[in-house]
């Protein structure tokens, strides 16, 4: 908060004050790659069954608090119980939420960066003090081990599978060892697991692991990150705590009603997560091949993905992102500025003529680059 007056900083609690606005400083462009939004279009039937839910629902009262029918119907999606289920606005407000209630002063949260930014900032809104394990910094593999042995007095560890920015999975053994030796929670961060191999998911260890805490978005595969619906799946006592420390109405009538009908559709959405996996594929493959003829490594890199974007490392990334702005209308995101990612930008895995487009572009500038 640069811009606070001193006086207005000497209200504001110590640990909040140099803390700045969220502004991921969406320019306008023809061609958003920026934020791992779902960027087809909502599959045949499911727009107008979201419409047909939107006109029913009044507006007038108040929301379900716990989202009964919308929780009943992820439980059964999950093959779980619906006191294993607790929704919320976006995953972000559940990530909150876990450093709410598990975290706090004096406590430890473990993580392993590169990762979702937001666990790091969240901890410190809470005054949690962060244990990061970094990973590797070639193959961005996770360092289990030290893992491991962290979370034996860390009252919270958050892993990402798929990770965001890096797009590995974090293996499931690797989870059931950390859920072992963590006294406390630990939370898997599904928000990209739609795009993954089948058989990579947690959830099945829900039923072994009394600590476990799955977490998935709405925002991803589903298409719906506007309606701002994420929830967690755990055993009934965890998700207990979830309901108690919530925002009492922070799910409305419009997103629950919404996200009913996109989660009762599930099945409609397959054919898309499929051309999105396989336009990954085709991406990677194609920029591969681009970076090895302008940029071998170790200047370029692509790195495999089983999210809906990919990890590139090109020279110069922060002038390739300006100029894909600026000259080709095309956004993607910059992550030079995190510790082990410079000159990393990562690009969400769009349809395929947006793929085309950002490929075209990228062509363009690496062989302009090249020459
Ligand atoms: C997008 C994302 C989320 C959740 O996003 P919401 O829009 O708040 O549901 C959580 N974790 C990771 C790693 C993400 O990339």
């Amino acid at each position: 908060m640069a811009q606070l007056s001193p006086a207005m900083r000497a209200l504001v609690q110590p640990h909040l004050v140099d803390i700045e606005p969220y502004d991921p400083k969406f320019t306008p462009t023809s061609i958003n790659l920026s934020a791992n939004e779902n960027t087809y279009p909502l599959p045949a039937g499911v727009r107008d069954a979201i419409d047909a839910a939107l006109a029913s629902t009044p507006l007038n009262r108040y929301p379900d608090p716990l989202s009964g029918e919308l929780r009943a119907e992820l439980a059964r999606w999950h093959g779980l119980e619906p006191e294993q289920v607790c929704v919320g606005n976006g995953g972000d407000e559940l990530l909150f939420n876990v450093l709410l209630a598990f975290g706090g002063r004096g406590r430890a949260l473990v993580t392993c960066p590169p990762d979702f930014s937001e666990y790091a900032f969240f901890a410190s809104l809470v005054e949690t003090e962060t244990l990061s394990v970094a990973r590797d910094p070639e193959s961005f593999a996770p360092r289990v081990d030290d893992l491991v042995r962290a979370a034996q007095t860390a009252n919270l560890v958050i892993v990402t599978s798929p990770n965001n920015p890096t797009g590995d999975l974090f293996p499931l053994d690797a989870v059931e060892r950390l859920c072992d030796a963590c006294p406390g929670i630990v939370l898997v961060d599904e928000a990209y697991g739609e795009f993954a191999d089948e058989g990579t998911s947690a959830v099945p260890l829900l039923a072994r692991h009394g600590n476990l805490v799955v977490l998935k978005t709405l925002s991803k595969a589903f298409g719906a990150a506007g309606i701002r619906c994420g929830y967690v799946l755990a055993a009934p006592d965890v998700i207990e705590v979830f309901s108690a420390v919530r925002q009492i109405y922070s799910v409305n009538v419009l997103t629950q009603a919404t996200a009913l009908a996109a989660v009762r559709a599930r099945d409609v959405y397959a054919p898309v997560v499929a051309q999105i996996r396989a336009e990954r594929e085709r991406l990677r493959a194609a920029l591969s091949s681009l970076l090895a003829r302008t940029a071998p490594e170790p200047l370029g890199r692509v790195w495999p993905s089983q999210g809906n974007f990919l990890l590139v490392r090109v020279p110069e990334a922060g002038n390739v992102r300006e100029r894909l702005r600026d000259e080709y209308s095309i956004l993607v995101r910059d992550f030079s500025y995190a510790p082990g990612l410079s000159n990393c930008l990562r690009i969400t895995v769009g349809t395929p003529e947006e793929n085309d487009a950002v490929l075209a572009a990228l062509t363009e500038l690496l062989e302009e680059d090249a020459s």
